[in-house]
């Protein structure tokens, strides 16, 4: 599938280091190693209906610092992602609109790209919907076959094929419930934990087989289609391979989403999935984390079209660390409409302060688990002071825009 346009991000002077970021599983700092020096990035991509959504945007911006700080660290990223192109959400959505549930995914999708372009978010080199994976998809739930993970529920109508979570080592770390606790988030985020014939309640469904009136697709499995965490294990596992560098994600991934995936992809490879697992905060609105389901939305699409700088919305994104929970509130845009009014005064004064502290205070901040407020506090401290050197101005707009991605 096409991404989007990628912004260009400047190179500066001095690459190299490493960025330490935190994962999940072991909930400590750890260094991000990349073998041959290449960065292998996943980060899970929409269900295309009510996007793009502040926290999608707080989301995809959070992995585009990722990215921009991987690449300031010297190493080549490959990054993919995925859309969900075909899953419940998006057809009962198209169902009680009445609108063509392929239609409702293609204007979803442009409008992201055209967010995502707007929001300076560099695109992945492969974005891939869960239709065009299908084959992929088989072929991996055929060689978990083979393992003995996959089986078919007990069902005389639909005897769907389902993956067995407890044949992976490890399972439950990264989310580290208890199995009631797990059953109950799995009920609520689309799992069936009650689902009769199964041979474990968190066993998570891989394919469904036809039912009337849904989308689906022939194999070898039967006609039907693809369960949404084997989508993302099969995309990942084709273009990034196995023990892959990042698998990131809002934190209302780490379970069922991201321990399925990971589960799936350590039987199928007998290595780790991800080497490191990465998750950033909600963003909520009145009180309350903003979803679709809440019907709280705050839409990037909307924001721009009553005229807010697509710079100052990504401004106030990274004015929060990228794990914290959050409100939107008037003032997040407010705020960070005024702050780049002074970012942008600073650079074009006639003289400033050397540009070289503040570049390194830049990188310190965000190879440390990406600490953008903590990068914006020290560009606000050099606006702030008086300098004498009259090209620190243009070399500051580059290292902003590299690191930040943030045109001034
Ligand atoms: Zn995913």
């Amino acid at each position: 599938m096409r991404a989007w346009t990628a912004p260009d991000v400047p190179t500066l002077d001095g690459r190299g280091g490493r960025l330490r970021v935190h994962d999940t599983a072991l909930d400590e700092l750890v260094e991000i190693e990349p073998d041959n020096n290449e960065a292998r990035l996943y980060v899970c991509g929409i269900t295309p209906y009510d996007a793009t959504h502040l926290g999608h945007a707080n989301t995809y911006v959070a992995y585009d610092l990722m990215y921009r700080v991987l690449l300031d660290c010297g190493h080549r990223v490959v990054y993919t992602q995925n859309v969900t192109d075909v899953d419940d959400p998006l057809l009962e959505r198209a169902e009680a609109t009445g609108v063509d549930w392929e239609e409702l995914a293609e204007g979803q999708i442009t409008l992201f790209r055209e967010d995502m372009t707007a929001l300076r978010v560099v695109p992945p080199q492969h974005y891939v919907g869960a239709v065009e994976a299908i084959p992929s998809v088989v072929d991996l739930i055929e060689s978990l076959k083979l393992t003995g993970a996959i089986y078919q529920v007990d069902d005389a109508e639909y005897p769907d094929w389902y993956f067995e979570v407890h044949r992976a080592p490890g399972f439950g770390r990264l989310s580290k419930l208890s199995d009631d606790e797990a059953s109950a988030v799995f009920a609520e985020r689309g799992g069936d934990p009650e689902r009769p014939g199964k041979k474990h309640p968190l066993d998570c469904l891989v394919w469904r087989l036809e039912r009337p009136g849904e989308p689906s697709w022939e194999s070898r499995l039967g006609r039907g289609r693809p369960g949404w965490h084997i989508e993302c294990t099969a995309i990942a596992l084709q273009h990034l391979g196995a023990a892959f560098d990042v698998q990131g994600g809002g934190s209302d991934l780490i379970f069922p989403h991201h321990e399925m995936c990971a589960a799936e992809g350590a039987v199928a490879t007998r290595q780790p999935f991800a080497k490191t697992y990465v998750h950033s905060g909600m963003v909520g609105l009145h009180g309350e984390k903003m979803s679709k389901s809440k019907g709280n939305l705050v839409l990037v699409s909307r924001l721009r079209s009553s005229g807010a700088d697509p710079t100052a919305i990504r401004l106030a994104l990274l004015a929060q660390h990228y794990r914290d929970d959050w409100e939107w509130t008037a003032d997040s845009l407010r705020e960070a409409q005024q702050r780049l009014a002074r970012w942008r005064d600073a650079v074009a004064r006639s003289a400033a302060p050397s540009a070289d502290s503040l570049i390194d205070a830049l990188r310190a901040a965000l190879r440390t688990d990406l600490d953008a407020p903590a990068a914006l506090a020290a560009m606000d401290a050099w606006a702030e002071q008086p300098g004498a050197d009259p090209d620190a101005g243009a070399t500051v707009v580059q290292a902003v825009d590299a690191l930040l991605g943030v045109r001034l």
